[in-house]
């Protein structure tokens, strides 16, 4: 528990239909009475548990009511921080919730951090940190199924299949530590030969979660198509028509694309980032190197790569240049303005196979439902199911999940040779460390911080 209670703002400043102010801490209560008053202007004695409350907020130094509010407390351990809890739900304009986050300040509270809140229910036990990272990514949802993603995570899925796991580790962890304290025993052989099944098992359970995180990620973060090609071959004009509006400027001169133009459409429910590039032309302009070298980060890393080339004009030295750049990387090559006559030589394309091709007319709008469909296969989006979500989505999780995967398949190996119950037991302790990782149990300061400094104040 901690001893100060924090308070902020809790939705966004400028004009809103209401604004909350939150308060959390042993001392929620008595600073928020010190400014509360029922709608008669009159002091209240205590809060009870789990009411709302309709009154007001004045100023305690001269009375003035400052608005008419709703107001609600939740008594430790049932509310999000799992300590005394008052938010305060007030007109919108930010000038009233500012001067009731200064009035509870003044009254004794202390301006809460970045996800300081989520940190609290968090350190308070009340969530685990998969739970918390999922509050984030509720916040940051831009899809539909971003969203319930979001939802399952923070409503415990994951860590109660994660949680199922640890348990029969640290059972298998109790009856190896048996066996350390009286060593002559060993352990007997239809137990290991039990173990062993177990722990193929559980690593089973693990690598189904593990081989879904890329999908979790994608529909978490989205995907990055990078648009590429020389100058005038159509890039802007594609960006437009697949983000359905004027993002970019289409121009007939060569090179008007200076900088690194961006936006975000939905394909199956998930994300996708699509960027422009200037293309990778070699340049004295600084502004225009600044922008080749972001569009060469961009490119490696990529989803996918569009590689656009001009149907109505012969393939170039210049093509050939960004053909050769994109030899290692995922491309899908997009045969623009098949409404010209055909210059393009078919045959130098098809050295660079296997690039899967697209034929497209932005000015005929001809191809786009092919292209869409090229965009699902190449990523993996079909292969997304709704019903059935991944349970982890990060990098952070795939990293410790991997480290549990290998400990797990080293502590097999080491009871199919027979190990010593000492080894045996700190590879186990290995693999639950490493879960421990991705539910917070077993986490470092700088993971933590990293997590919630991610936040905005007031979470
Ligand atoms: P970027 O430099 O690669 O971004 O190319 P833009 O999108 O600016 O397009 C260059 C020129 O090609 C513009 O005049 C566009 O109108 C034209 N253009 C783009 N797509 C097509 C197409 O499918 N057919 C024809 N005929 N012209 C196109
Ligand atoms: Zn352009």
């Amino acid at each position: 528990m901690f001893l100060d209670t924090i308070a902020a703002i809790a939705t966004p400043l400028g004009e809103a239909g209401i604004g909350v102010v939150r308060l959390s801490g042993p001392a929620a209560q008595s600073i928020a009475l010190g400014l509360l008053r029922t709608a008669r202007g009159e002091k209240l004695g205590g809060l009870q548990d789990h009411r709302v409350y309709y009154g007001k907020v004045v100023d305690p130094q001269t009375e003035q009511p400052v608005d008419e509010v709703i107001f609600f407390y939740a008594a430790r351990p049932h509310s999000f921080t799992a300590e005394d809890t008052v938010e305060i739900q007030a007109h919108g304009s930010s000038y009233i919730v500012q001067r009731i986050l200064e009035l509870l300040l003044a009254n004794g509270a202390r301006l809460a951090e970045p996800g300081e809140f989520t940190q609290r229910a968090f350190l308070n036990g009340r969530i685990d940190l998969v739970q918390a990272e999922a509050v984030i990514d509720l916040i940051r949802a831009k899809t539909a199924k971003a969203h319930q993603l979001a939802l399952n995570q923070l409503a415990g899925e994951p860590s109660r299949v994660i949680g199922r796991i640890e348990a029969a580790l640290y059972d298998m962890l109790i009856h190896i530590e048996a066996v350390l304290d009286f060593p002559e025993e060993g352990i007997p052989d239809l137990q290991r030969a039990a173990m062993i099944d177990q722990s193929r098992e559980l690593h089973g359970q693990l690598s189904a979660i593990y081989d879904r995180i890329d999908e979790g990620r994608k529909i978490k973060e989205g995907i990055t198509l990078v648009i590429t090609g020389r100058p005038n071959v159509g890039k802007s004009s594609i960006l437009n028509a697949l983000l359905g509006e004027e993002k970019a400027i289409v121009t007939p001169i060569p090179g008007t694309t200076r900088d690194l133009i961006e936006g975000f459409f939905q394909l199956q429910g998930v994300p996708i980032r699509l960027v422009d590039t200037a293309g990778l032309r070699p340049t004295d302009n600084p502004i225009e190197q600044i922008g080749i070298e972001r569009a060469r980060k961009l490119l490696d890393q990529a989803d996918l790569v569009l590689f656009i080339v001009d149907n109505g004009a012969p393939f170039s030295e210049e093509d050939r240049a960004i053909a050769e750049s994109l030899a290692d990387k995922p491309v899908l090559l997009i045969v623009n303005k098949t409404d010209l006559p055909a210059q393009l030589d078919r045959a130098a394309l098809a050295g660079f196979q296997p690039f899967e091709t697209v034929e497209l007319s932005v000015v005929q709008r001809r191809g786009f439902e092919r292209l869409e469909k090229a965009i699902i296969d190449r990523v993996g989006l079909g292969k997304i199911r709704l019903d059935d979500q991944p349970l982890l989505n990060s990098v952070r999780h795939k990293e410790a999940l991997r480290q549990a995967l290998d400990g797990l398949a080293a502590f097999r190996e080491g009871m199919e040779l027979s190990l010593t119950e000492d080894l045996l037991a700190v590879e186990l302790r290995a693999v639950l460390a490493a879960l421990g990782e991705i539910t917070g149990k077993n986490v470092n300061e700088e993971v933590l911080h990293g997590i919630f400094a991610q936040f905005c104040i007031g979470k």
